[in-house]
This record gives structure tokens, sequence and C-alpha cells, in this order.
């Protein structure tokens, strides 16, 4: 009787790399010249939470579409929720690398405490292979039903998701276990059409326009020639944010972070522990850094901290940044709660590339 009532828990979707979930409910129409894209640092201590930092997570806020994304769920991540400006109600994805407890001890009491909520939402969670044996061992032995609210579906290495906003990816990292990064795109955007220019030049509203806004040039039937591009404001490029921790400096690393706006990667220890990264299969600053520099990218947030460098140690914190800053030096600390705007970038930029 339990078995059969497991089945129906948590309904797992494989995919690969060619089959990914469409989702087409956002229409032209609601797309907000001025979204936000926000990213709020809920955990960054490595292995063991400490009186300041908890363990691993990350939320992704998209208030435009009321939705929040989390990349891992170490223990107490719904405590950290709860202290912050961000609703429970609101998370629809979960994105996990890699199944080190200090990853996902949170996942199994937040998806029990989003199903009292009633959350009106599903939960889709992504995540390496046995994620999905893990939550369902969970709920079987603590009685937990999820009903058809929680999918989880094991990533392979390439696209993951894809909706009409932005397409989230996957390559793996070099840790202890299967570890994976991920990528976060938003798609570019044309500029808004000019509806009052086209009105003035005398072009009639109707399927023209359509042409005109997807930047093609069409001839009117007194013989002008107009161009789309010219009755456009400049496109809008979509930001792009990268996750990549667990693991030692790795080339998918650099990969996934190319040209990001924001890099999130994990700096464990200092330069001079370089050897314990190198054991542990972790990341140091300077090699977070090094990871940012190759990388291009504009902004590099170090996280998941060894609790040896907290204050009252030789080494300190302070110095893993001034290390990653002489190599990059766009760097910051995250901390819990750190919030952070992933500022759009300018076309100028752009075009310089
Ligand atoms: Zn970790
Ligand atoms: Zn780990």
């Amino acid at each position: 009787m339990i078995d059969r009532a497991i089945d129906f828990l948590i309904s797992t979707v494989k995919i690969d790399n060619q089959v990914i979930n469409r989702q087409d409910r956002y229409s032209e129409s609601s797309k907000v010249i001025n979204s936000v894209v926000e990213i709020t640092f809920l955990g960054t201590s490595s292995g063991v939470p400490t009186r300041s930092r908890n363990v691993s997570s990350v939320a992704l806020r998209l208030p435009q579409r009321a939705e929040v994304w989390l990349f891992d769920c170490g223990e107490g991540t719904q405590h950290q929720i709860l202290s912050s400006e961000l609703k429970m109600s609101q998370i629809r994805r979960i994105f996990i690398t890699h199944m080190h407890g200090d990853h996902i001890f949170g996942l199994m009491g937040l998806l029990a405490s989003c199903g009292l909520a009633g959350n009106a939402q599903p939960v889709d969670i992504y995540g390496p292979m046995g994620l999905s044996e893990y939550l369902h061992a969970c709920c079987k032995y603590s009685y937990i039903h999820l009903a058809n609210r929680v999918q989880v579906r094991e990533v392979k290495p390439g696209l993951v998701y894809e909706d009409q906003e932005f397409t989230v990816n996957c390559l793996p990292l070099k840790h202890r276990v299967p570890a994976f990064g991920y990528r976060i795109s938003e798609k570019d955007r044309p500029g808004r059409f000019m509806v009052d220019k086209a009105i003035a030049l005398g072009i009639p509203p109707g399927p023209i326009y359509g042409k005109l806004k997807q930047g093609e040039t069409v001839t009117l039937p007194d013989g002008r020639r107009i161009r789309g591009t010219d009755l456009c404001e400049e496109p809008e490029v979509g930001r792009k944010v990268a996750y990549c921790t667990d693991t030692v400096y790795c080339d998918a690393a650099v990969e996934l972070a190319t040209d990001a706006d924001v890099l999130i990667h994990e700096a464990t220890f200092a330069h001079q522990d370089a050897q314990l990264a190198f054991d542990r299969l972790h990341s140091t600053s300077t090699m977070a850094a090094q990871v940012a520099l190759a990388a291009g990218v504009e902004q590099l947030i170090m996280t998941h901290f060894s609790p040896r460098y907290a204050p009252g140690n030789s080494l300190q914190l302070n110095d893993l940044l001034e290390e990653a800053k002489a190599i990059f030096p766009n760097t910051k600390l995250a901390y819990d709660f750190l919030t952070y705007e992933v500022p759009r970038r300018r076309l100028e930029r752009v075009c310089k590339l």
C-alpha cells in the first residue's frame, strides 16, 4: 500500500539535451522592459554552518513573473528564506549541484513546508543522478505526501530548461562526487517597436508592424522602403549568471561563465591552502579569480568559505578577497542575505566584444 502511494509522490522525468520543458505561457505582451534579476545568498559557508553563515543556497528572484529559483538547498535554507524578503510560495524551480549534504539537507524540509503552505505552483527540481531516489526515500520513511506537485529531473550536460525568457544549461564540474555547474541565460530581446513613429510615417497598422518589429525591411504600397531597425529601440541584451560549486579549477566552469554578468564561484580555501583544495577538489580564492578572468565575466562573487577563515583566525576572508582581487579586481565576498541585482549591460559594451 505504501509503495503504491510512493509511486505517486514524485514523478521523475529523465531529460536529455533535446527534450526540454518548454513553456510558452509568457507571451510577448507579458515582457516587462525593466525586469529585475536579483540574487540573494542564503548560505555561504562550506560543509557546516557557522554563527553568521549558513550552508549553501542561492536564490534567483524574478519578481516580474513572481518566481524564485533556488540553487542548492543546504540545511536550514527555509529558515533563511523566512528571514529574508523572499517568499516560499514563489519557489518554482530548484537546481541542485551535487549530493553532498551541505547542498541538499534542507531540501526535504523545504518541500514539506511548501506543501503545507499550499503552493499554487508545482516545484521542478533539477540535479544529478540519485536525487530522485533520495527524495523518494525521504518521503517514504517520513510519510510525506507531495502529490504531483514536485517533479525531479535528473540532468545531463547541456540544456536543462528553456522558456521564452530564459535558458539554463549545466556542465559537470570537478569534485569528489558528480557535480554540475549551471548557467542561467536570459534571452536577448528586440528593442521596443515605436508605434508613434510608424504612425507618423503614415504606415498603416496591420501585419506589416509585425515584420517591422522583427527588424525586417518592408516596401510600402507607395514604394517607400522602411527599415524595421529604424523603428525599434536598441535591443536588450539578456543577463547571464553562472553558478559553479563545488569544484577545483576546471575548464567547464570557464565555459559556463563565459561572458557572464555574474559568476558565483566557490572559494573554499585561501591560496596558501591550495594543497587542501587539490586534495578535496575545491577551489582557492585565486582559482575562482582565474575562472572569472578566463571567462571574461563582469563580476565575481565568491562563496562557500571554509569556517577556518572565520574572524579571529590568522587568515581571514578579507585575505581571500585580496588574493582574488590581485587577479580579478571586480570581486566580492558573498555573505548571508547579500542581495545583488544583476545589472543589464549597456549595448556599447556588447558592441566592443
Ligand atoms: Zn559544499
Ligand atoms: Zn561538495
